[in-house]
């Protein structure tokens, strides 16, 4: 039995950044994770090389346009090169995490699964045998696993590890794909794959794409993506057959069964939460989307934390790694709350072509939660970088409170939105207001301005 005094279960964005400061502090850390690496999903097989093959389509798609007014030639995408580009930003980032691995000290990293034996006992089977650590605190950090429903014939779509892992399974380019799913993950690689010239369709169940985001953006967003992305909406999808050709994915659209045939499938239809073994019996409490945490990021066991995917609250990396510090300062405080995490100002991108982004409150869950507020508005239309870059669709919409004037949260749709998401949210965050946004010289010609315009707009 080895004794330490913080162990992390996965060293990805909810349990390295813990780790480290923790260890940095002076404290005694390990850190298990089966892939024997930092930095989990979103590395592995998530936002970094999803993000690698997406800006390639956004260059080509700018390249488009560019081509009528000043380059010439049709670019032709090799994806083998696309993805070996990819793979070259996994590997050189895996390598910069393996050097803050060494120069750190106090922390290491086990290669094993962890289970919970009892409230401070982690048993690791590390493949060549066990271990066990006995920890003063434990941060679950075990992340979130692709969710494959039980429709029949599902196992012949590929998922979001089959396109993005390193060395991934496709790296050729099917001439058409039905996607499974119009959430962000599905409506990103649909993006994607259309810019690249796939005939891609798109299946829904719910009447609108991206379910439970603002409808106002999803609806600016789902008139500005790809004309050529066939989406299906209201489209239960029943079954995934094989044809001579590809794939076959049947349908209910509310009357009768449809089908739609292509070379290849692909599904993306949620992720679930990782609950190591042993932890639920301990008694710490597990709710639909997660383990239950309140903003201390301790669970019903006060010195258990859980940071990350695996409560459910924002999985994303981001959201992961602002927790897990969050994490790390508690349990320097002795489990007395020295640091809270405000979930609702954490930002989310969706890196469809173009993007949409937001953060906070929006009109309509301010209006199911009752808040009053005051819309400011400003419209890529106008602004010079937009048409510098002929991207001139999309616009960033602002809510404040109708009183104070403080910032609530907003959206972006268009260019640039997951970088002005982060200075939005930076200002819902701090507790910025209108007045406050608007005196800022926000930098010309850039993107950015829109923010202190659309503020100005309540003046
Ligand atoms: P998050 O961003 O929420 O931390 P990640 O996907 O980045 O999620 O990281 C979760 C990590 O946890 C993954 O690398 C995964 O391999 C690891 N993991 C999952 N289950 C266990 C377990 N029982 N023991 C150790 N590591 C685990």
């Amino acid at each position: 039995m080895d004794d330490i005094e913080v162990l992390t279960i996965g060293a990805g964005g909810g349990g390295y950044p813990a780790a480290f400061r923790l260890a940095a502090a002076g404290r005694r850390v390990v850190m298990v994770d089966p892939k024997g690496v930092m930095s989990g999903n979103c590395l592995a097989e998530g936002c970094v090389p999803s993000k690698a093959v997406r800006e390639v389509a956004h260059h080509l798609l700018q390249h488009r346009r560019f081509g009528k007014n000043g380059l010439h030639g049709e670019v032709l995408v090799d994806y083998a090169e696309v993805v070996a580009h990819k793979d070259q930003v996994q590997t050189r980032r895996y390598a910069q995490h393996d050097a803050e691995l060494r120069a750190a000290p106090n922390v290491t990293l086990v290669t094993g699964t962890a289970s919970i034996v009892d409230p401070h006992t982690v048993a690791v089977d590390t493949g060549e045998g066990a271990r066990r650590f006995s920890a003063r605190n434990i941060v679950i950090a075990s992340g979130s696993d692709i969710s494959v429903p039980p429709i029949p014939g599902i196992g012949l779509c590929l998922n979001s590890r089959d396109l993005y892992a390193h060395h991934p399974s496709l790296s050729t380019l099917p001439a058409s794909m039905l996607v499974i799913g119009g959430g962000y993950v599905g409506l990103e690689t649909a993006s994607f794959f259309s810019a690249f010239g796939v005939q891609v369709t798109v299946f829904e169940r719910e009447a609108q794409l991206l379910p439970g985001m603002d409808p106002d953006m999803v609806g600016l967003l789902a008139g500005l993506l790809d004309p050529n992305i066939d989406v299906i909406l209201q489209a239960e999808v029943r079954r995934v057959e094989r044809t001579p050709a590809g794939v076959r994915v049947v349908f209910f659209d509310g009357t009768a069964e449809q089908h739609r045939t292509a070379q290849v499938a692909f599904q993306a239809l949620g992720r679930h939460p990782v609950i190591p073994a042993g932890l639920r019996e301990i008694g710490v409490a597990v709710g639909a989307h997660g383990v239950q945490v309140d903003p201390t990021l301790q669970t019903t066991l006060r010195h258990i934390y859980a940071c990350g995917d695996v409560n459910g609250k924002t999985p994303l990396f981001h959201a992961a790694v602002r927790q897990s510090l969050a994490a790390a300062n508690n349990i320097m405080a002795g489990d007395h709350r020295a640091d809270v995490v405000d979930f609702l100002s954490t930002p989310t991108t969706v890196f469809t072509l173009p993007a949409a982004a937001y953060v906070g409150l929006t009109r309509t869950s301010a209006a199911a939660q009752g808040v009053s507020i005051q819309e400011g508005a400003y419209s890529f239309a106008e602004d010079s970088r937009a048409q510098i870059f002929g991207e001139t669709g999309g616009e960033i919409r602002l809510f404040f409170h109708p009183d104070s004037l403080r910032l609530l949260g907003g959206w972006v749709v268009g260019i640039d939105a997951g970088n002005l998401i982060g200075q939005i949210g930076l200002a819902v965050s701090r507790g910025l207001d209108a007045g406050g946004l608007a005196a800022f010289a926000d930098q010309h010609p850039m993107s950015a301005e829109g923010i202190s315009r659309a503020a100005r707009s309540l003046f």
